[in-house]
Formats: C-alpha cells, sequence, structure tokens
C-alpha cells in the first residue's frame, strides 16, 4: 500500500522539510486563487509597481483585500495543520515551508523559527517605507469606512503583508528555505500544484540531494513525472496525511 510508504518514510525521516500551497486550505474555507472559482476570474491582480505609484491602484488593491478579509480572518487551522504541528513536537520538522498567505500555519502552532511564509501573510500589514508592522484590523476599517488606503505614521503606504505580482520574494525567506533544502532527508509536497517559481524550487532542490520526495495533491503537478519523486499519492490532503502522521509517531514511540 502506498500510504504503508509513507508512515515509513515519515517514521524514518529525521529532518522533514515540509512543503505547503493551496490545496491544504481550501478544507478550511480559503478559496484557491488559481482554482475555476478563483478570485483572477474576476478581478484584475495589482502589480506592486501600479500599488506604489498609483492611488487608483492602492484603492482597488485594498478593495479586492477588504474582499476577501472575512474568510481569512475567520477561517481555523483543519487537521493538515495540526498534523505539521505535531510532527515538529516530536522533533522531526525541519522546516515548513508554504505558498499559503492565510497565516494558518501560525495559528494551528508551527513555531516561527521552522515557518518560512514565501509569499507573505495576510495577518499582517505592512509599511512600504519603514517595514513597520500592524494588526489588519484596524486598517480594514479604516479602508471600510473612508475607502482611503491606509497610511503609516511615518506617511508610508500600508499593504497586507503579501507578495504582490511583480514583488520580489523577501531575501530573507528564500535563503532559510534553501538553507532547509540542503538539509533535508525528507521533502513532503502538500496541496501545491507546484507550478509558482520559485517557491517551486524548494522541495526539488532537496530531492536533488537525493532526499526522499513525497508528493500528495489533488490532481496533476508539474513535478509528477520527475525521476526525483519518491511517492506521489492523489487525492485529498486532509484525507492522506494527518492519519499518516499520526501513525508514524505512534509507532516511533513519540
Ligand atoms: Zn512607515
Amino acid at each position: 500500500m502506498d500510504t504503508e510508504k509513507l508512515v515509513t518514510l515519515l517514521r524514518e525521516g529525521k529532518r522533514i522539510l515540509v512543503f505547503t500551497g493551496a490545496g491544504i486550505s481550501t478544507g478550511s474555507g480559503i478559496p484557491d486563487f488559481r482554482g475555476p472559482e478563483g478570485v483572477w476570474k474576476k478581478r484584475q491582480p495589482v502589480y506592486y509597481h501600479d500599488f506604489m505609484r498609483s492611488e487608483a491602484a492602492r484603492i482597488e488593491h485594498w478593495d479586492y483585500k477588504l474582499e476577501g478579509w472575512p474568510a481569512f480572518r475567520d477561517a481555523r487551522p483543519n487537521a493538515t495543520h495540526h498534523a505539521v504541528v505535531r510532527l515538529e513536537r516530536a522533533g522531526k520538522l525541519l522546516a515548513l515551508v508554504t505558498q499559503n498567505i492565510d497565516g494558518l500555519h501560525g495559528r494551528a502552532g508551527t513555531s516561527n523559527e521552522k515557518l518560512i511564509e514565501l509569499h507573505g501573510t495576510n495577518t499582517l500589514v505592512e509599511c512600504q517605507t519603514c517595514g513597520k508592522l500592524s494588526d489588519p484590523h484596524p486598517h480594514f476599517e479604516f479602508f471600510q469606512r473612508t475607502h482611503h488606503p491606509p497610511l503609516c505614521d511615518c506617511g508610508g503606504f500600508l499593504k497586507p503583508a503579501t507578495i504582490s505580482f511583480g514583488q520580489n520574494l523577501r531575501n530573507e525567506d528564500l535563503e532559510r528555505a534553501q538553507q532547509a533544502a540542503a538539509q533535508a532527508d525528507l521533502v513532503l509536497a502538500l496541496g501545491s500544484t507546484l507550478s509558482v517559481y520559485p517557491a517551486a524550487n524548494i522541495p526539488l532542490l532537496a530531492a536533488n540531494r537525493g532526499a526522499s520526495y513525497v508528493i500528495i495533491n489533488r490532481g496533476p503537478t508539474e513535478h509528477d513525472d520527475l525521476p526525483e519523486v519518491t511517492l506521489r499519492l492523489e487525492g485529498d490532503v486532509l484525507e492522506i496525511f494527518p492519519p499518516a502522521a499520526d501513525k508514524a509517531l505512534q509507532s516511533s514511540g513519540s
């Protein structure tokens, strides 16, 4: 059985790198932006350089973020997020690299030292001038009331702390992810189509070095045909991964 192989790999893994995508958060009520009902079918994304140059673009971006805010605010972690926390508590998690901006890994209890949110997070707002981070709630209330994009005390533009189209990933995050990929003995890609780069390079870096590479996703991924893939499980991560992690942790006495 393929799930037995997953249990064995999880049991034997000592430095596990977990890489997650949108497919693990649909069970928490977070829409998949790139799916058939994705938001980009309805709206044009605001590019970073437009956000910085145009008041109309800032209004459009805040309006789009406001539309999604109730779903993000009310989302709760599911069994997949909690299973990754249990791997960490058992001392087996090297790092958790996520493409998700919903903040659910942190909310589930994954520690900041392990968590790398490559595409940023909706749970904070960031000043584009001084870098100060703050709670989104008052800024959304301000925007909803006034329809003016909020400003920092320093006068800088405030933006939800996600990586926008046309904006580079943070170097520090990429370097931490690459370091983890250089040390992992097992890499799991969960709920990602592995089609967004450079994020999707991270699991591949580990696999190229000889780490076992497991992909669990509903629907095809761009890495399915690569020889580096040790195990490919098709289906809902929520149904496959948490029970396998529990079984592996029980049987390893953790
Ligand atoms: Zn500022």
